[in-house]
């Protein structure tokens, strides 16, 4: 931090601030998480000053191998980083580790599989589908023929409608994945339904690759021809996205990130994306996770005794939403109450929400970045009886208004 508050006085009070605000502030976002310290020294390591278009793995893709000269250390790193991640899923599938997000993983796999005009069928995004699963402000919605499964009246995805719609719509691809969903996500049922109607299926586990990697969520290894994740939530690695694949779907993925969607890869993310697989195999990182998944049930019991609403009534996972349509305030009003009282969530539409998305009736929780910092069950239940004093005091406000 001293170096650069000496090189630039602005952004380095701006990042000692918010270095503060994560260290004291309640963290709840669900996408969010704390790396290592060797991750974070990678990830700023001289790895970033340079280029490597192309590939290290010429003989398995078929890809030609790099643009550039001196990759030889690079190389050693990126096809380290690979193998690592197949034995953190245990899988043969191929891996690109190059996506420098979730989003970009998500753009090449779609290329990697369909073209333009094609039919895509993806959980509606107020059901708790990703941006990239269909928004018509995305890329998403605006080269592909999106159509939507949705949610039952208990929140869970409806297995049923899933099935209707992809008799109906005879879709190209099928996606499933979510950002706001808390239950087991049943990747054999999807993928018997895709191979019924001749579709790819396409699972972006962007939110639970940790619970996958920790045995706490089934695997969509073997079911999915593509596999999209990032890596900065509960894996807990650097800021970035990866893709896996069938490996005789290599070289469509590999050349769907490069030259298609990306140009050069950021090879210090790789290396710290390759020191995170290491983390994840070891047996601390399974514990954790178990954590997680364990703070996330008492947290969300601790609700449920308080008398509120959640959405699927209950969490198999690291994250919840707290559905407020009983409430006069939106869930806008209670993250900014909460940012008040220096808890840290986010608004998140709710199934079948009256309010306008940037409003919202609900909130979305997780805990895997307080179990990082050591939270365990009791401490969740008092970050929830903290909010419920929050919610009371708005139920007051609104009341008068
Ligand atoms: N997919 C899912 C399910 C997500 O929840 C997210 C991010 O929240 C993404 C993809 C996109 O990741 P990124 O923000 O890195 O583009």
């Amino acid at each position: 931090i001293r170096l650069i508050q000496e090189a630039s006085p602005f952004v380095g009070q701006w990042i000692e601030k918010e270095y503060e605000r994560q260290k004291n502030n309640v963290e709840l976002i669900a996408s969010e998480n704390y790396c290592s310290d060797a991750i974070l020294a990678a990830c700023g390591s001289c790895l970033s000053w340079k280029y490597a278009e192309g590939y290290p793995y010429e003989r398995n893709s078929g890809n030609k191998g790099r643009y550039y000269g001196g990759t030889e250390n690079v190389d050693q790193i990126e096809e380290y980083c690979c193998e690592q991640w197949r034995k953190v899923f245990h899988t043969d599938y191929h891996v690109n580790v190059q996506p420098h997000s979730g989003s970009q993983a998500n753009f090449a796999a779609y290329r990697a599989l369909i073209r333009p005009g094609d039919t895509v069928l993806a959980m509606s995004l107020d059901n708790g589908g990703h941006l990239t699963h269909g928004s018509s402000v995305n890329f998403s919605g605006k080269l592909y023929n999106m159509v939507f499964y949705d949610v039952d009246e208990n929140g869970y995805i409806d297995m049923e409608d899933v099935r209707k719609k992809a008799k109906k719509y005879r879709p190209n691809l099928i996606v499933a994945g979510a950002s706001a969903y808390s239950r087991i996500i049943p990747f054999e049922e999807f993928a018997e339904i895709a191979k019924k109607v001749g579709a790819y299926f396409m699972v972006d586990m962007a939110h639970i690759a940790g619970l996958v990697a920790a045995g706490e969520h089934p695997t969509p290894f073997g079911y999915a021809d593509i596999v999209t994740t990032t890596t900065h939530k509960t894996l807990r690695g650097p800021r970035g996205g990866m893709i896996f694949g069938r490996p005789e779907l290599a070289k469509k993925i590999d050349s769907a990130v490069f030259p298609y969607a990306q140009g050069g890869p950021l090879e210090h993310i790789i290396a710290g994306k390759a020191i995170c697989a290491e983390e994840a195999q070891q047996p601390a990182y399974r514990e954790y996770i178990h954590q997680v998944v364990l703070n996330c049930r008492a947290f969300c019991d601790e609700f449920l005794k308080m008398g509120y609403t959640v959405v699927t009534g209950g969490t198999d996972n690291h994250l919840f939403l707290l559905d407020l349509r009983d409430h006069r305030f939106s869930g806008n009003d209670l993250q900014k109450a909460c940012d008040e009282a220096g808890i840290t969530l986010n608004k998140n539409a709710v199934p079948n929400d009256p309010r306008p998305p940037k409003e919202t009736s609900g909130v979305r929780v997780g805990t895997a970045a307080m179990t990082t910092r050591g939270f365990l069950e009791e401490d969740f239940r008092e970050v929830a009886r903290r909010i419920d004093r929050i919610v009371k005091k708005l139920d007051e406000e609104f009341e008068e208004k």
